[in-house]
């Protein structure tokens, strides 16, 4: 196949200025069932080696070109695929959460050999919310315990049904190892994407949304814009509601310069005047007045500090990501967490290693600082160890979400909950002395332990006036007897001896309810 990223663009006009642009194809699927992999192929075969030095960053997307149709089912004109190469599902969830719709395929990688997994079945149901077409791609097909037509069942369980057991879902059985199949499953894309009508104006001013963005050590906050509709150009100046710019130059996802980037093509923009959020949406503005009109401050759900009251408890993170879109969903769902006991503050958000600011930020902050597939700079590790400022690195965000739950719920205070134990109905009244008493009842509920706390009701009194069972004392239950021997349990049915004391004088027919205290450990 051929490899080739030219910057000459083959859009295909249709009426009134529209042309057919691109699809934008993402890849979803269960962890390790070959996302990355299947990624990495197509672009290793698909994707000439750089011109230019260009950058290293992971810039979140990339193009190809299909060439060379391999099958009588290719089709003439438009042949690019842009791929979303967003870190895990994260991202993606993120954007659509965010509203912004930027994949138009959506391609499920299911394992041959292990079939539909729980993010499999996340991934359907994120799919289907974000109304996107689907395709299946069955991969890890070259391995001998791969069984794609048990996928397919199970799929069809999930009321995914492929087109090969009468459903609509088209699906592929591919190797991201062998590399078979994958020129049928770009010819797929190629064929859905037909169906859909994609088209774009590429004569109008682009708009779009950031897939990714990141703090460039020399060009300053960047990021890579995905035109939906428009044409990005060189000289425009763009914004979305955190940030702007005036394009000063534009680089392909090879990192190489061109003048315009046309609907569908991810290009990378330098210079904003702060790394703008993974999902935002930008437009082109006439001028930097208009651009500056459209920022909003950006909705970070973890509370602002102002918003914290002064005695509330608060555990401030530092959170420090492989790229800006991880950093973006890890603050979407620790927003979600419920702040009433303990809020939440973040005091810094970037992609890139944990370095000594990080650590002198949290020394000085008090905070927690947080990796998320980022490395420790070995000068920050001493200094941490030094001032004792907590690090800890994650690979896994579900990981990284248990353990700030699990520090949260440390910093509660443990909660007092109440065990009912059991009910003792009062027979007898023996001696009683000033807060001290003595009585034989029965327990007609549960069963009831030395040392544990009693509640008196008498019904007597309230069932005459009509009235519910109200509460006329309480005490402790400071010994417990039965047959006259001193017991540590008596249980429902059996009779026992009771020395109660407490602040009121029992009689015989009173309820005594008997319960305990727990310390529970704080729950967010
Ligand atoms: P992701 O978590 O979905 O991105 O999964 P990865 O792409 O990281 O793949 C997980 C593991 O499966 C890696 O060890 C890959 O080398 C392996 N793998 C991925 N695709 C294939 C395949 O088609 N065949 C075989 N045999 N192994 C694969």
């Amino acid at each position: 196949m051929t490899k080739i990223q030219s910057p000459k663009q083959n859009l295909i006009p249709t009426t009134s200025g529209q042309a057919t642009r691109p699809p934008v194809a993402v890849v979803l699927g269960h962890i390790d069932h070959g996302k990355t992999a299947l990624l990495d192929s197509i672009r290793e075969t698909h994707v000439a080696e750089k011109e230019s030095g260009g950058i290293t960053q992971h810039i979140g997307a990339y193009q190809i070109e299909v060439s060379n149709p391999p099958s009588p089912k290719a089709m003439e004109g438009q042949r690019k695929i842009t791929f979303l190469d967003t870190p895990g599902h994260e991202a993606f969830f993120q954007m659509r959460s965010r509203g912004a719709k930027v994949a138009d395929i959506a391609i499920l990688v299911v394992a041959a050999d292990e079939g539909v997994k729980a993010q499999t079945k996340e991934a359907i149901s994120h799919i289907k919310k974000a109304q996107i077409p689907m395709m299946v791609a069955i991969n890890k097909i070259d391995k001998p315990e791969a069984n794609p037509e048990k996928v397919k069942r199970e799929l069809a369980k999930e009321d995914v049904l492929v087109e090969s057991l009468g459903g609509k879902v088209s699906s592929v059985e591919v190797s991201a190892k062998t590399g078979q199949g994958i020129a049928e499953l770009l010819e797929l894309i190629l064929l859905v994407a037909e169906m859909e009508k994609l088209e774009a104006n590429p004569q109008k001013p682009a708009e779009g949304v950031i897939i990714e963005s990141y703090l460039d050590n020399l060009r300053g906050p960047t990021a890579t814009l995905l035109s939906t509709n428009g044409s990005l150009k060189s000289g425009d100046i763009v914004g979305t509601p955190s940030a702007f710019t005036k394009i000063k130059s534009l680089e392909n996802f090879q990192g190489i310069s061109i003048q315009k980037a046309l609907p569908s093509d991810p290009a990378i923009v330098f210079g904003f005047n702060q790394v703008p959020g993974v999902g935002e949406e930008f437009k082109v503005f006439p001028d930097i007045e208009s651009a500056k009109r459209f920022l909003r401050v950006r909705e970070v759900k973890p509370r602002a500090v102002s918003e914290i009251s002064a005695e509330q408890k608060v555990l401030n993170l530092i959170l420090k990501t492989d790229v800006a879109g991880s950093a973006e969903a890890l603050q979407g769902i620790l927003g979600n967490f419920p702040q009433e006991k303990i809020g939440l503050r973040i005091l810094k958000s970037e992609a890139g290693n944990i370095n000594e600011t990080d650590v002198k930020l949290g020394r000085f902050g008090g905070a927690l600082i947080l990796g998320f597939r980022v490395k420790i700079d070995p000068v920050a590790k001493k200094v941490s160890e030094r001032e004792k400022v907590k690090i800890m690195t994650f690979e896994v965000i579900y990981d990284l979400v248990e353990a700030v739950r699990k520090f949260m719920e440390r910093i509660i205070e443990p909660e007092e909950v109440r065990v009912e134990l059991g009910k003792v109905k009062v027979l007898i009244k023996f001696l009683a002395e000033k807060n001290r008493q003595i009585i034989g009842g029965k327990v007609i509920e549960g069963e009831i332990r030395k040392g544990v706390l009693i509640e008196v009701f008498r019904p007597a009194l309230t069932a005459k006036r009509g009235e519910e069972e109200e509460k006329i004392g309480q005490g402790r239950l400071v010994n417990l007897q039965k047959n006259k021997k001193d017991a540590d349990v008596v249980s429902k049915g059996e009779e026992c001896g009771i020395l109660f004391e407490g602040d009121v004088k029992i009689e015989e027919g009173d309820i005594l309810m008997i319960y305990k205290e727990e310390r529970r450990k704080g729950r967010i």
